[in-house]
């Protein structure tokens, strides 16, 4: 068994300007990559779990996802020499998407569908695991998994549902050492 960081992407790894599939409006947070090589070199695998219902909508398909994640993937690993462990996405929406991808699922944050599913596929102890969230629905979704800490990445502060709110992922190594 290992233990893991599930990360949120949009809000949390890079800027959330809405429905971004494509690596030309992939911008980084300040410190990103730096707090996810601390992170590794702690022992946690790295997971994102993202909802993704710009594919159901039919903003983007599953195929450009699959190019951004390997962008994402290839530039921590050359720049940084980060070695991400799984990209997981819900393409679904109860009630926007369309055809297929209309549906009620159990992989839509905050259902904990994707954690758990990472988590069998890597072998990840998920109550000796982290969750890195910008919304409530992240944390509820890591609650829900059973994951054993939850932050919460709040730039604007005052939001307390996560178990410890944090400025941005870059403080996590430093709070973690503290911890
Ligand atoms: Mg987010």
């Amino acid at each position: 068994m290992t233990v893991a960081v599930f990360l949120d992407r949009d809000g949390v790894i890079n800027f959330d300007h809405g429905y971004v599939s494509s690596w030309d409006q992939f911008e980084f947070m300040p410190g990103v990559p730096e707090a996810l090589h601390g992170l590794a070199q702690a022992g946690y695998q790295l997971v994102i779990v993202s909802n993704q219902s710009g594919i159901g909508r039919g903003f983007y398909t599953e195929a450009d996802l699959r190019k951004l994640n390997e962008h994402i993937n290839n530039h921590l690993k050359d720049s940084f020499d980060i070695q991400m462990a799984g990209f997981y996405h819900c393409p679904h929406h109860p009630t926007e998407a369309k055809g297929e991808f209309l549906m009620q699922c159990d992989c839509r944050k905050p259902e904990p569908g994707m954690i758990l599913q990472a988590s069998r596929d890597l072998g990840i102890d998920v109550r000796g695991s982290l969750l890195v969230g910008d919304k409530n629905s992240d944390i509820a979704a890591g609650r829900a998994a059973g994951v054993g800490r939850l932050f919460k990445v709040s730039p604007q502060g005052g939001c307390d549902d996560g178990d410890l709110d944090v400025e941005s992922i870059s403080a996590l190594p430093d709070v973690l050492s503290r911890l």
